[in-house]
């Protein structure tokens, strides 16, 4: 086991800045998440710690040990990728003994490991079936496997679980979630999916255009998204922006858009105001009108469309042209487009954001 850390670490190729400046500490034991859209730098940041790429600036540290001028085998880390890459002639026990026989691990240390390694996958009874005689689930654990029995510093995997439907991608991702704190590894982990991050990381480090947008929990970074990016990126379905013209009042905070829309008391907390901001808004935090309820509202608006998930229902609100929300329905909630309605917002959870800069400034 190990702590990682990236310094200050740029990357170009050619024209293209696939990672600008970025700095991350990752605790020994902890599994990180890296998370962000297609081209956001999250494989360019795991192929550098990798060694499979050089770094333009910056320098990276595996333990104690700067690894810049490492070659990758020198690294002690094992990769685990989307493609599992088994050898589709030799068996399962044959696939996970490879590495260690390559590096003349002695024969019976490797019987112990690779034992070890499928009793914790749970894939004991298929050490001697050939990789075609597996399906999805099962050759991602073998791939896992492989990773395992080396016994490296640091787990490395790339969107692990991409080549696996819906169903087997969520009891995999609690496997691994499993299998990791199990073994206490180390694991940096890359996915495009906020559902992987979210659920996965001890922390999850948000990535927009290689640079690194924020980095915590999953609670604090969906709480207090540090700016309009991450806000709308962690979240499903996503978060609703607005602009809109915010008056300060005895008080209370006016927030206007074609007239009078809402007035929120003024937590102190709040540093200053801008006279425009964006405000965010979870769809959670948006909910029909009733009378009594705590809302603040209500909000009149015509509904776009409306998606019945079965659970819960979200509809889709256009409150003015350029103010549009989500909001949050019970299961057997009717609506049709072009409908009229109302709703509210739940008070402390209105996310403001300066336009200019798209940072937070607070929540009302
Ligand atoms: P994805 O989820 O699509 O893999 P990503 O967040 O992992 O995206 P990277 O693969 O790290 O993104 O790519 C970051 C940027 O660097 C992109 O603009 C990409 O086109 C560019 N890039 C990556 N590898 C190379 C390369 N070998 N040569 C040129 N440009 C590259």
């Amino acid at each position: 086991m190990a702590t990682v850390d990236f310094d200050h670490v740029t990357k170009r190729f050619g024209e293209v800045l696939a990672l600008d400046d970025f700095t991350l500490h990752v605790e020994d034991g902890e599994f990180i998440v890296l998370v962000g859209p297609s081209g956001s730098g999250k494989t360019t940041a795991l192929r550098l710690l990798a060694g499979l790429e050089s770094l333009t600036a910056g320098s990276i540290r595996i333990g104690d040990r700067v690894v810049d001028r490492l070659a990758p085998r020198d690294r002690d880390i094992a990769m685990v990728f989307q493609d599992y890459a088994l050898y589709p002639q030799m068996t399962v026990y044959e696939n996970l003994a490879f590495g260690l026989k390559m590096r003349k691990t002695p024969k019976d240390e490797i019987r112990r490991r690779v034992l070890r390694a499928a009793e914790i996958l749970g894939i004991g009874d298929l050490l001697d079936r050939k990789p075609r005689a597996l399906s999805g689930g099962q050759r991602q654990r073998v791939a896992l496997g492989r990773a395992i029995v080396r016994q490296p510093q640091v787990f490395l995997m790339d969107e692990p679980l991409s080549n696996l439907d819906a169903k087997l991608r969520a009891q995999t991702r609690s496997e691994i979630k499993r299998i990791q704190s199990e073994i206490g590894t180390t694991t940096v982990y890359v996915t495009h999916d906020q559902v992987e991050a979210m659920t996965m990381g001890d922390r999850i480090a948000v990535m927009n255009r290689g640079v690194l947008e924020q980095v915590g929990d999953p609670r604090t970074v969906y709480d207090e998204p540090a700016n309009v990016f991450v806000a709308g990126f962690i979240g499903s379905p996503a978060m609703s922006f607005s602009r809109m013209r915010a008056e300060r009042r005895d008080g209370t905070v006016a927030l206007l858009r074609d007239g009078a829309l809402l007035e929120l008391p003024l937590p102190g907390g709040l540093p200053r105001l801008p006279d425009e901001v964006i405000v965010g808004v979870r769809p959670e935090h948006a909910r029909l009108w009733r009378e009594g309820v705590g809302l603040v509202g209500p909000i009149e608006g015509v509904v776009e469309y409306v998606e019945m998930l079965g659970r819960e229902t979200f509809i889709g609100v256009a409150a003015a042209p350029e103010a549009r929300f989500i909001v949050h329905a019970d299961p057997d909630a009717r609506g049709a487009p072009d409908e009229h309605v109302r709703f509210g917002l739940e008070p402390g959870r209105l996310y403001l954001f300066e336009p200019e800069t798209e940072r937070a400034l607070g929540r009302v």
